[in-house]
């Protein structure tokens, strides 16, 4: 589909779904190599909701034992960021002691990841890497590294591939943005 409605706004084809998948082969390999030789108990951390299609294509992909932990988190009403970060879930495991690594759909200003890293940090995970799906570097402030990194994107609002626009949109497989 070339366009796509979600309640009032008219989305347009951005990343068709075939560019997601080798985005994800590539950073699959990446963390891959990263881990190799890493002893002790790894943890994925998937942050609900937007990067669960995300987590469950990448998951697939990995090659070393790894746990699975949820949580939830919001920040976004509409199409744009309310500046407050909110834990609307809490965390389905224990990460203390644990090699983690953040899976996010989306990175863009960076308070969310910014809010999570010092909550698992406090938790007592042994150590955190972060990996997004996408990141728009023109709207990353913080001073986090995130180390895994699928798909670079310009400063737009998107949804498709687990993310939504008002809890709609996600169940798409090819990603869109807001069509001006
Ligand atoms: P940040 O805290 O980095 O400004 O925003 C991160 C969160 O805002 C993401 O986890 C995601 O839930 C949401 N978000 C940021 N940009 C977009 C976007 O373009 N589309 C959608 N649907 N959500 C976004
Ligand atoms: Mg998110």
């Amino acid at each position: 589909m070339e366009k796509i409605k979600l309640h009032d706004k008219t989305f347009r084809l951005s990343i068709p779904y075939g560019e997601i998948e080798s985005a994800i082969d590539a950073v699959a390999r990446k963390i891959n190599d990263a881990y190799r030789g890493v002893e002790g108990t790894k943890a994925i951390l998937c942050v609900l909701n937007g990067a669960i299609m995300f987590t469950s294509e990448l998951m697939k992909r990995l090659d070393f034992d790894t746990e699975l932990i949820t949580m939830k988190l919001s920040s976004y009403a509409g199409t744009a960021s309310t500046g407050e970060v909110r834990e609307t879930m809490t965390i389905s495991g224990d990460v203390r002691g644990k090699h983690l690594l953040i899976v996010e759909d989306i990175i863009d200003s960076g308070r969310t990841i910014e809010v999570l890293y010092n909550m698992m940090k406090d938790a007592g995970a042994a150590d955190i890497r972060i990996c997004t799906m996408l990141l728009k570097p023109g709207c990353y402030v913080k001073e986090i590294p995130i180390d895994f990194v699928a798909k670079n994107i310009p400063d737009d609002f998107i949804v498709g591939f687990g993310l939504d626009y008002d809890e709609l949109g996600r169940n798409y497989k090819d990603i869109y943005v807001l069509d001006a």
